[in-house]
């Protein structure tokens, strides 16, 4: 059932805290080393679809591994990563939103789809 909605979210102790738009059916459960350990449920959206309400993205804590592509970004104080940014092959920047940080989503009714990131 796709269907696009506003969400907030943000980290655990408030100090970020966005909005975004987006929907949920399109969620992924990626296996790769990172979100197996953050127990990462992700969906991707366009910068245009995401706006940071509370905090910078400069304040942010950044992690890189691997390929380097990818800004995993979590806050310098409760250490949550609510979400990350990088580029698609394309070259077009994206919002890595970690769907377990949005308020009224129930993680027991969503199907994230499993994509295999430890390939990459
Ligand atoms: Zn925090």
């Amino acid at each position: 059932m796709a269907e696009t909605k506003r969400y907030t979210g943000g980290c655990h102790c408030g100090r970020f805290e966005f909005e975004v738009d987006t929907d949920l059916s399109t969620a992924i459960a990626c296996n790769c080393s990172i979100c197996t350990k953050h127990g990462l449920v992700l969906t991707f959206v366009a910068p245009e679809q995401f706006t940071l309400k509370k905090g910078t993205q400069g304040e942010l804590t950044k992690y890189q591994f691997n390929k380097k592509v990818i800004d995993h970004l979590f806050c310098p104080h409760c250490g949550v990563e609510s979400f990350g940014t990088g580029k698609m092959p394309d070259g077009k920047t994206m919002f890595a939103i970690n769907v377990r940080c949005l308020e009224g989503v129930d993680m027991t009714t969503l199907r994230p789809t499993p994509v295999d990131g430890r390939k990459f």
